[in-house]
């Protein structure tokens, strides 16, 4: 039989060029959770993914409830689940107030992290039951969140301190807006989100690799400057960016190229491995990269993944 893959946000963007890439081999059905339901329907016809590929499921990660319907919804088509891939992300870098999601989460980190955090315990069930040969849970990470690379070095910095504001309730009411409990600020929200879905991943090997064989990995595609990430950023930034990437950084990627990218972590044969953070080399070779410490903080990583049970209603 075809693979089943759920991708969140796969209506643009990396998710899109992903679902497309997979959807094209017609060894892979791919289930696209999004929150626009036309938009999505749209997008999969733009590229010309053909009818029996795919099937558009109503998820939207700012809400927990959302989440929760998906689930059922997804449990109720009867479908196996092999892969699943949480791409979905918003970034607010211009912000200057916080915004929440329909539980009163701070929206980045909500959406990115906690939104996903949720899916992915619910969904955990479904992949243990199926079948599959080659099972594998997939959070997109970023180099943004990762200080040990110079982009994770521009400021403001990934920094999750102790926790307090996350474990406040990131709600701008009784605890900060903030993982780290400091003032808002939208760009490094979306740091620390990235940071919580790479210690999310390793925490998920440490408890589950074992017992469930299934591979948990996260990925830096690389930097895709043409996506709609940027929509909110100042409009010089989104004109000087992809150039910048392409001829001065030269970490430029196709949002084509990065669906391969994704794609490979999804179903290449070579690719199995567990706890892995993926990145590629100039002549585009996947290779098993380094985290930050703070990305690769095992201790940490328990401490969020607790905190955030409490947060989704889990614990
Ligand atoms: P896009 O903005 O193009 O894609 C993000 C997707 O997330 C969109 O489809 C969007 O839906 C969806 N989304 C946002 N909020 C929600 C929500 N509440 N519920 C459901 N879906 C939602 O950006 P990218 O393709 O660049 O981003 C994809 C991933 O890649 C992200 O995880 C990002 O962090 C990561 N990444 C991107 C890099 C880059 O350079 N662009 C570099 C490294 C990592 P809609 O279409 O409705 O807006």
């Amino acid at each position: 039989r075809k693979g089943n893959v759920i991708i969140t946000g796969a209506s643009s963007g990396l998710g899109l060029a992903t679902a497309k890439a997979l959807a094209e081999t017609g060894k892979w059905h791919v289930i696209m959770g999004c929150r626009d339901f036309l938009k999505a329907e749209r997008a999969a016809k733009s590229v010309g993914m053909s009818k029996e590929n795919y099937t558009i499921m109503h998820l939207d990660l700012a809400s927990l409830d959302s989440v929760r319907q998906f689930v059922d919804n997804f449990e109720r088509s009867g479908m196996p689940l092999d892969v699943l891939v949480c791409n979905a992300a918003v970034y607010l870098p211009t912000a200057k107030e916080p915004t929440f999601t329909a539980e009163g989460f701070e929206l980045s980190v909500g959406t990115n992290h906690l939104g996903h955090f949720l899916l992915s315990r619910l969904l955990l069930d479904d992949m243990k039951k199926s079948d599959y040969p080659s099972k594998r849970l997939i959070i997109v990470g970023s180099i943004t969140g990762n200080t040990n690379t110079l982009a994770g070095n521009i400021p403001p910095k990934a920094n999750l301190g102790d926790l307090r504001g996350l474990s406040g309730g990131l709600n701008g009411l009784n605890s900060s807006t903030m993982i780290d409990g400091g003032d808002f600020d939208g760009a490094k929200a979306y740091k620390d989100s990235k940071v919580c879905n790479m210690l999310t991943m390793q925490e998920f090997h440490r408890r589950y690799h074992e017992e469930t064989g299934i591979a948990f990995a996260s990925l830096y595609p690389g930097c895709i400057a043409t996506t709609g990430l940027f929509r909110e950023h100042i409009p010089l930034f989104r004109l000087l960016f992809p150039p910048f990437q392409k001829y001065i950084t030269k970490g430029f990627v196709s949002e084509e190229e990065a669906g391969k990218r994704l794609a490979q972590v999804v179903s290449d044969p070579s690719l199995t491995k567990s706890g892995v953070y993926w990145s590629w080399n100039k002549e585009s070779a996947s290779f098993e990269n380094k985290l930050s410490q703070e990305a690769s903080d095992a201790e940490k990583a328990r401490k969020v993944w607790e905190v955030s049970e409490k947060l989704v209603g889990l614990a």
